[in-house]
C-alpha cells in the first residue's frame, strides 16, 4: 500500500469513529430528553437496547403450540400468545395512542410470516373496522401492522374488505357461538376483480376463536380469492 493510500485508510477510519462517537452521543442526548421504554413493560430502555429490554425480550411468550384453526383459511401464524406484557401492549397499542409499535409489531410478524407461511402470497390484506370504531380510534390497527408487514415483504397491499355494520366488540361476546353470529355478514368485499385468483394474506391483531377471521375468509373466498393465509400478532391461549 503506499503512504498516500494508507493515509486515506486512517482519516476513513477515524471520521467512522468520529461519526459512531457522535452518534451515541446524539442517541445519549435523546434519551435523557425523551427517554424510549420497553414496548412491553414500560420501563426506560438502556442506550443499547431498542424497543425491547433485556429481560422481557427473554420472557416474550412466543406462540409456539398448534396453530390456530380458522375455517374457510389455509393456516394462521401468530407470533404470541396474547397474555401478560404482550396484551398490555397490544391494548396500549390499540387504545393508547400508540400507533407507533406498529413498526415493532409488523417486523415480528413479517418475520413469522417468512418463516412459516409455505405458499406464495400475491397480497396482503387487513380486518377492517366499522367507520365509528375508526373515528374513535384514529387508526386501523390491523391495517397499519399489514402495511408494515407488506413494506417490509414487498407484497402489495390491497383493501379487500370493508365492515358495513358498528357490531358490539368481540370481546363482549360470551360464546363461540355468538361470536360468530355478532360477525355474520358484516363484512362486504371491495373491488373483487382485483384480487379474484389470488392468493391473499390477511392480517388482525388478536385472534380468539377465529370467528372474525372465519368470517372475512368466507366473504373473500365467496367473492374468488383463491386461498387465504391469516396473520396475526397474538393468538389466546384457549379459544373462548
Ligand atoms: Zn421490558
Amino acid at each position: 500500500m503506499t503512504r498516500s493510500a494508507a493515509l486515506g485508510l486512517e482519516v476513513q477510519t477515524r471520521t467512522r469513529g468520529c461519526r459512531q462517537v457522535l452518534k451515541k452521543l446524539w442517541l445519549w442526548v435523546l434519551d435523557l430528553f425523551f427517554p424510549r421504554k420497553c414496548i412491553f413493560c414500560q420501563r426506560i430502555l438502556e442506550l443499547e437496547e431498542s424497543d425491547v429490554c433485556a429481560e422481557c425480550q427473554m420472557e416474550l411468550p412466543i406462540y409456539d403450540v398448534t396453530p390456530k384453526s380458522v375455517t374457510g383459511a389455509e393456516a394462521c401464524i401468530s407470533v404470541f400468545f396474547y397474555e401478560k406484557n404482550v396484551r398490555e401492549a397490544i391494548l396500549r397499542y390499540k387504545f393508547g395512542r400508540k400507533e407507533i409499535y406498529a413498526q415493532y409489531f409488523g417486523k415480528l410478524m413479517a418475520a413469522a410470516y417468512s418463516a412459516k407461511c409455505p405458499q406464495t402470497i400475491d397480497a396482503i390484506t387487513w380486518v377492517p373496522i366499522s367507520k365509528e370504531r375508526m373515528r374513535e380510534r384514529g387508526f386501523n390497527q390491523a391495517q397499519r401492522l399489514a402495511e408494515e408487514v407488506g413494506n417490509s415483504r414487498n407484497l402489495p397491499l390491497i383493501k379487500t374488505l370493508k365492515k358495513t355494520e358498528n357490531n358490539p366488540a368481540q370481546s363482549q361476546m360470551q360464546s363461540a357461538a355468538q361470536r360468530r353470529a355478532n360477525v355474520r355478514g358484516v363484512y362486504l368485499p371491495v373491488d373483487p376483480q382485483q384480487w379474484v385468483g389470488k392468493q391473499l394474506l390477511l392480517v388482525d391483531d388478536v385472534v380468539t376463536t377465529g370467528s372474525t377471521l372465519a368470517e372475512c375468509c368466507r366473504v373473500l373466498l365467496t367473492a374468488g380469492a383463491a386461498g387465504v393465509y391469516c396473520l396475526t400478532l397474538a393468538a389466546t391461549r384457549n379459544t373462548e
